[in-house]
């Protein structure tokens, strides 16, 4: 009796493991294609952090599956535009073939968890910060992922996408689940071997997008820059088919 119980409870597990996989599997997002890295916090603060960061970019050339979400107004006291060396580093990475987005206004707290009203209102603020640079976003994060129904309503509406922790919300009204993974959030020396192996992995098993997110400071220790490094070379080297 002991034992038929036993092996109830396992086929029950495995089923409940089976019907989560396959229903978190992540989607392969066509605009994206096989791989997308996602800056998070680009903000004057982090100029130096920006320019490690892009320079390993670069040098595997993945500048065009680069995406920079920009705080328009970080703290409320760091306007983009009063900031000309950040303006022109952006200027330069857009021209290199980078993609500027938008991560909410001010980046104050649940700043995106609001009403329509204030959702709009930061939204055309944020428009106005990047059209500054002739840019136009068409993706959007928020904040700490944190966004109420309303705001989310409202960046739709105005034809934007929004990348979410794990699904990704269009404008047409489809959700679909995504791989988006960080890994390297002041990553320990002693971790690095396991965040890599784990990473490659992954990133050769799953059939949908892989979206790499990053936070400028939190990659740049020395175990976060040679994860990077590491991993875009496998990347580069596995092929974005
Ligand atoms: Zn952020």
């Amino acid at each position: 009796m002991k034992s038929l119980r036993n092996a109830i409870t396992l086929i029950v597990v495995a089923l409940v493991l089976l019907s989560s996989s396959s229903l978190s599997r992540p989607a392969y997002v066509p605009v994206f294609g096989r791989f997308a890295i996602l800056v998070h916090d680009v903000s004057p603060g982090y100029l130096p952090q920006l320019r490690q960061i892009t320079a390993v970019i670069d040098e595997y050339g993945l500048q065009n599956e680069t995406y920079l979400f920009v705080i328009p107004d970080h703290g409320g006291e760091m306007p983009i535009w009063k900031y000309r060396e950040f303006m022109e580093f952006l200027e330069e990475l857009r021209r290199k073939g980078y993609h500027i987005e938008l991560h909410g206004y001010t980046h104050i707290g649940d700043e995106f968890s609001c009403n329509v009203s204030t959702a709009e209102r930061k939204l055309e603020l944020g428009l106005k910060a990047l059209s500054y640079l002739n840019v136009t976003p068409k993706y959007f994060i928020a904040p700490r992922y944190s966004l109420s129904r309303d705001a989310l309503s409202v960046l739709l509406w105005h034809n934007v996408t929004v990348i979410g922790e794990d699904f990704i919300y269009f404008p047409n009204g489809t959700v679909e689940p995504i791989y988006n993974r960080e890994y390297t959030w002041y990553m320990p020396s002693f971790l690095l071997p396991y965040e890599l192996t784990s990473a490659e992995s992954a990133y050769a098993n799953i059939n949908g997008t892989f979206f790499l997110s990053l936070h400028p400071e939190a990659v740049n220790n020395k175990a976060g820059m040679k994860f990077l490094k590491e991993f875009l070379r496998f990347v580069s080297r596995s092929g974005l088919g």
